[in-house]
C-alpha cells in the first residue's frame, strides 16, 4: 500500500522554470536575482516592508534574538507548545528559555499567563524578560492583541514565530506582521517549501539589511575579507529562492487545499463521542497547515495511541502533537508557567494527514479508519 503522508511537498508549475532559471543562468549559489525576488514577493504577499531570506527558520529565529542584542543571562519567554526550533535558538546565544502554557482556545500562549510570568520574573530575578517567542502553532492564530498590549505595556519586543502559519491572518493582518520581527519557515512540511529555508520579516529596514550581513559571515565592505563581526552562514540558495517564488504563487490554493481537509475531517469525525476540533476564533483565519483532532480517552473509549496504529498498520502517517517544551529533558531547568493545558494536548492530541496534494480517496480512508476505532 502507498505511504500516505502526514504533510509532503507539493509543488506547483512554476518552480521548476525558476530552478532552470537559475541553471541556466549559472545563478547557482547563494547568490542570484531570485533571492531579491522571492524577498519582494513575499514581503508583499505578508504586507511587510523588509524580508531576508535564509536557510531554515531556525536561522531566522537565531539572528532576531542577535538583533534584538539577546545574550547570556537575559531570560526570553517562549511559547511551551510548540517545535523545538522556536526556542533552540535561545540557548544558541547564551539566554534562558522561560516557558508559557497555552491557553484553550487557539492552544497558543496564554496571555493571561504570561502577564503572571513577566511580573514573577520580574520579583524573582529583578529583570524583565529581554524578548517574548509567540508562536502560532499548526497555523492557528494567538491571541496576538491580547499579547501585544502585554508585550507594550512592559515594553518587551515580540519575534513571531509564524513557521507553521503563512497564509494565516488575524484582524484581515498576514501573522508574522505583529511582531517586531516576523519568522517563516519554507522546511519540507510546512504549507509552502523551499526544500529547506526560513525568511525574516520586519517593519525595520536596518534590522532586515543586518540580518542579512550576519547571514553572509558579517563581511565588511573591503576590498579583502575583513570581519568586525561574528557572523553566520545563513543565507538562502539562488536555487533554493526559486522554488520559493512558484511556492508562493499557489501558496493561496495551498491554504484552500489544507482547509477543505480540515472542512473533510470536520464532517466525518466530529459527530465521535470525546473527539474535538480547534475552532477558529472570530478575527482568526487559520492556514490549516495541519488538521489536529483531540481524543478524550474517557469518553472515546479509544485514544490517541490506538488510533495513531490503526493508521500506521495502513501505512498512514499521522503524528501526536508538539511535547510542550518545559516537559522535554534538555529544557528541565527552565522555568515555566503552566496550567497543565498543554500537556494535556499533548496527551490526547493527534495530527491527521494534512498534504494540500492529499487525495480525496486517501482522506476518506483516513476518516473510515479513524472511525472503525470507535465501533
Ligand atoms: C518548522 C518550525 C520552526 C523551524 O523552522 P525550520 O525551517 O525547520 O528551521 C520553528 N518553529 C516552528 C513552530 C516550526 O514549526
Amino acid at each position: 500500500m502507498e505511504k500516505v503522508w502526514l504533510s509532503s511537498p507539493h509543488m506547483g508549475e512554476m518552480e521548476r522554470k525558476f530552478v532552470a532559471e537559475a541553471f541556466d543562468t549559472n545563478w547557482v549559489s547563494p547568490v542570484g536575482p531570485h533571492i531579491g525576488a522571492f524577498e519582494k514577493e513575499l514581503a508583499e504577499y505578508a504586507g511587510i516592508g523588509h524580508c531576508a531570506a535564509l536557510s531554515s527558520g531556525t536561522a531566522a529565529i537565531h539572528l532576531a534574538l542577535i538583533l534584538l542584542g539577546i545574550k547570556g543571562g537575559d531570560e526570553v519567554v517562549c511559547s511551551s507548545f510548540t517545535f523545538s526550533g522556536s526556542c533552540n535558538p535561545i540557548a544558541y546565544v547564551g539566554a534562558t528559555p522561560v516557558f508559557v502554557d497555552s491557553e484553550e482556545v487557539t492552544w497558543n500562549m496564554d496571555p493571561v499567563l504570561l502577564e503572571e510570568c513577566i511580573k514573577d520574573r520580574l520579583s524573582k530575578t529583578g529583570k524583565k524578560p529581554s524578548a517574548i517567542i509567540l508562536v502560532h502553532l499548526y497555523g492557528m492564530p494567538a491571541d496576538v492583541e491580547a499579547i501585544m498590549k502585554t508585550a507594550r505595556a512592559h515594553s518587551i519586543p515580540v519575534i513571531e514565530d509564524a513557521a507553521e502559519a503563512l497564509g494565516s491572518t488575524y484582524g484581515g493582518k498576514a501573522l508574522g506582521t505583529f511582531g517586531d520581527l516576523g519568522v517563516y519557515s519554507f522546511n519540507g512540511n510546512k504549507i509552502i517549501t523551499t526544500s529547506g529555508g526560513g525568511a525574516l520579516i520586519s517593519e525595520n529596514a536596518e534590522w532586515i539589511a543586518k540580518a542579512r550581513f550576519l547571514a553572509t559571515q558579517a563581511r565588511d565592505p573591503a576590498p579583502h575579507y575583513q570581519h568586525s563581526e561574528i557572523g553566520y552562514n545563513y543565507r538562502l540558495s539562488n536555487i533554493c529562492a526559486g522554488i520559493g517564488r512558484g511556492q508562493l504563487m499557489v501558496l493561496d490554493e495551498r491554504v484552500h487545499q489544507r482547509r477543505r481537509n480540515f472542512d473533510a475531517y470536520l464532517d466525518g469525525l466530529s459527530d465521535l463521542k470525546g473527539v474535538s476540533f480547534p475552532a477558529e476564533p472570530d478575527s482568526a483565519y487559520a492556514n490549516r497547515w495541519l488538521t489536529t483532532i483531540l481524543i478524550d480517552p474517557e469518553k472515546a473509549g479509544t485514544n490517541r495511541v490506538e488510533v495513531a496504529a490503526a493508521l500506521e498498520k495502513e501505512n498512514i502517517e499521522s503524528r501526536p502533537l508538539w511535547k510542550p517544551m518545559h516537559l522535554q529533558p534538555v529544557f528541565q531547568s527552565a522555568p515555566a508557567y503552566s496550567r497543565g493545558v498543554s500537556e494535556r494536548l499533548f496527551e490526547t492530541g493527534l495530527c491527521l494527514p494534512s498534504g494540500s496534494n492529499l487525495p480525496e480517496g486517501d482522506r476518506d480512508r483516513v476518516i473510515r479508519l479513524v472511525r472503525d476505532c470507535w465501533k
